[in-house]
């Protein structure tokens, strides 16, 4: 076929409010009764086939973890091969199709997941992860759509970036995917990054071994059915649930390993990073390192700062899905004046926060993912009630008895580095740093110096002078800077997300960076009318 399609111009989902009286709101809780009601087993799906393992894994909802609403099977050593031979085996194929087949499965899987997709996605991770309605909305659906659509428009930006041509020649790039494949290891927390971290590779021409949280299967499964109703071939996309250290150490143990995408925390990334150093001399090519890891994210206010949205900036910032975003708000500094000012009224929102059951509507937040992220959380909690560097003054209760539920905390720090001001916590708790107003600049030296993370951070000003210097003085504390605003939410197309130190590679999700580094561009120069004399006019007789 000939003509320079150009994929539509993408713009981001509107999120649905599901509001009393919406039909989509019953739609979505009518779908909910089926995954609760349902026990769904899980398979492999290795070169397009299902694969039974036998050797189960149970999926159970975080707010009651006596219910199990799926069973998933898991791989062994011989999926695991399986699953690199299939993504070997699809490479050729999908390598050479051509992109607009390519661009049209996964248009095709933003609108399938945009119309009837949708509730089964959002329920899977409202259930499954312990998300609000608005919570999974946002991410499941909403999220996962744009990074599809986005992504497809950067790749024809990124292909249609040719280099110019001297007379006589016509020189081109072409936009090799990587020789191999790629691994993707996603993180629990949000069902949008699972689809983009395998589907971002595979848009431009890779094929991928997916290995999914084990706390996010049921989502993750039906991202997995849903590329596969869109129309991708068999073993372009390989879903491969397992014990992480296991299916890694296959994947970073053949030759044909061409880059991981990663998502989750520091330590795992680093260990994969080490790995791969060991056994650099192994691979054809040196593989793509992209991992988006932990943060410590801050608001900083300023003594000009409006109380009451940064007030909403914390609630929000820190406690939605539970404190259990990268990105969430962790470390606050706040000036003495505005303390005295919004300490009563913080602590009683925070209060006031609904907890319980995702599939009643009325509640701001659900259950922490599972037992060992309740046990570190609440960790926290206990040292803080003991210290005497720090207060609880908000929250504190912990209760797993039915589901891992922990309420929404403020803790009231009284040295900078107490270390709820310094290490990632991933749950509902929030540290306070109250600071002398006339000890502004110092702050802000405090905030870069007080964390190993630069992901996400805020300033709360409405001295613009203040802005300037906190902007200048956190330049390289943040991957994504706020002003006057919550230091999470950042949407596709509009705020690139990714952070530096040790949050990660900063290579900006859902955006043409992200994409650029899964491809390994050849440079191809063609003569028209090659020379036939090889001597140059330099060589002439005198
Ligand atoms: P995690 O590191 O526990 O798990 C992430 C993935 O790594 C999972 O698929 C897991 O199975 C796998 N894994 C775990 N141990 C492994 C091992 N030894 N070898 C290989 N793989 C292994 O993280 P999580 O709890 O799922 O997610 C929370 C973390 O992710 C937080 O640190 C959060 O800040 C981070 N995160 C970062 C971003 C970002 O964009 N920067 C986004 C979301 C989450």
């Amino acid at each position: 076929m000939n003509g320079a399609f150009r994929v539509p111009s993408p713009e981001n989902e509107p999120v649905r409010p599901y509001a009393p009286g919406d039909p989509e709101r019953e739609s979505l809780k009518s779908v909910l009764n089926e995954v609760a009601a349902a026990e769904v087993e899980i398979p492999l799906i290795i070169g397009g086939k299902e694969i039974h393992t036998g050797t189960m894994k149970d999926v159970i909802m975080p707010h009651r973890h006596g219910h199990v609403i799926a069973r998933c099977h898991r791989a062994g050593p011989d999926e695991i091969q399986q699953a690199v031979a299939a993504s070997q085996e699809a490479f050729g194929e999908w390598s050479a199709m051509p992109f607009a087949d390519r661009a049209a499965i996964f248009l095709r899987a933003a609108d399938l997941l945009a119309g009837p997709w949708r509730d089964i996605v959002n329920a899977s991770t409202m259930l499954g992860q312990s998300k609000t309605v608005h919570q999974a909305e946002i991410d499941a659906a909403c999220e996962l759509i744009d990074f599809l659509r986005f992504n497809l428009h950067f790749a024809e930006r990124i292909y249609a970036e040719q280099p110019m041509s001297s007379p006589g020649m016509w020189n081109r790039t072409e936009y090799r995917p990587l020789e191999g494949f790629v691994y993707a290891v996603s993180p629990f927390n949000f069902t949008s990054i699972g689809g983009n971290l395998s589907s971002a590779p595979a848009i431009m021409g890779n094929t991928v071994v997916w290995k999914p949280s084990s706390t996010a299967l049921l989502s993750s499964y039906y991202l997995m059915r849903l590329f596969e109703a869109a129309g991708l071939p068999p073993g372009v996309i390989n879903f491969l649930p397992g014990n992480p250290a296991e299916v890694t150490e296959g994947m970073l143990g053949s030759p044909h390993f061409a880059g991981v995408h990663f998502t989750g925390s520091t330590a795992v990334f680093q260990s994969l990073w080490k790995t791969v150093g060991v056994r650099i001399g192994d691979y054809r090519s040196y593989p793509r390192l992209v991992g988006e890891t932990g943060g410590k994210d801050f608001i900083i206010a300023h003594p000009s700062a409006d109380p009451a949205g940064l007030r909403t900036a914390i609630v929000r910032g820190s406690f939605e899905y539970q404190g259990q975003k990268c990105s969430a708000a962790s470390r606050i500094y706040i000036p003495a004046s505005i303390w005295a000012d919004m300490e009563a009224g913080l602590v009683e929102e925070t209060r006031s926060l609904t907890m319980g059951d995702p599939v009643d509507f009325r509640n701001f937040m659900c259950a922490v993912i599972d037992k060992k992220a309740f046990d570190k959380i609440k960790g926290y909690i206990d040292r803080a009630q003991a210290s005497a560097d720090a207060d609880v003054i908000a929250g504190g209760e912990c209760d797993d008895s039915e589901g891992y539920y922990i309420r929404p905390t403020i803790i009231r720090a009284h040295k900078p580095d107490y270390e709820s001001m310094r290490e990632e916590i991933f749950g509902p708790v929030v540290t306070i740093y109250v600071y002398p107003d006339n000890a502004w600049a110092e702050t802000l030296e405090l905030v870069d110096s007080g964390s190993a993370y630069a992901l996400t951070g805020a300033v709360f000003a409405e001295d613009r002078r203040a802005v300037a210097e906190a902007s200048h003085a956190l330049r390289f504390t943040a991957g994504n800077f706020y002003v006057n605003d919550k230091p999470s939410g950042a949407v596709v197309g509009q705020q690139p997300f990714g952070g530096a130190r040790a949050s990660g590679t900063n290579d900006k999700a859902g955006s043409a960076l992200n994409l650029l580094r899964w491809t390994s561009p050849q440079s191809i120069k063609e003569t028209l009318v090659p020379a036939t004399d090889y001597r140059y006019p330099f060589m002439g007789a005198e």
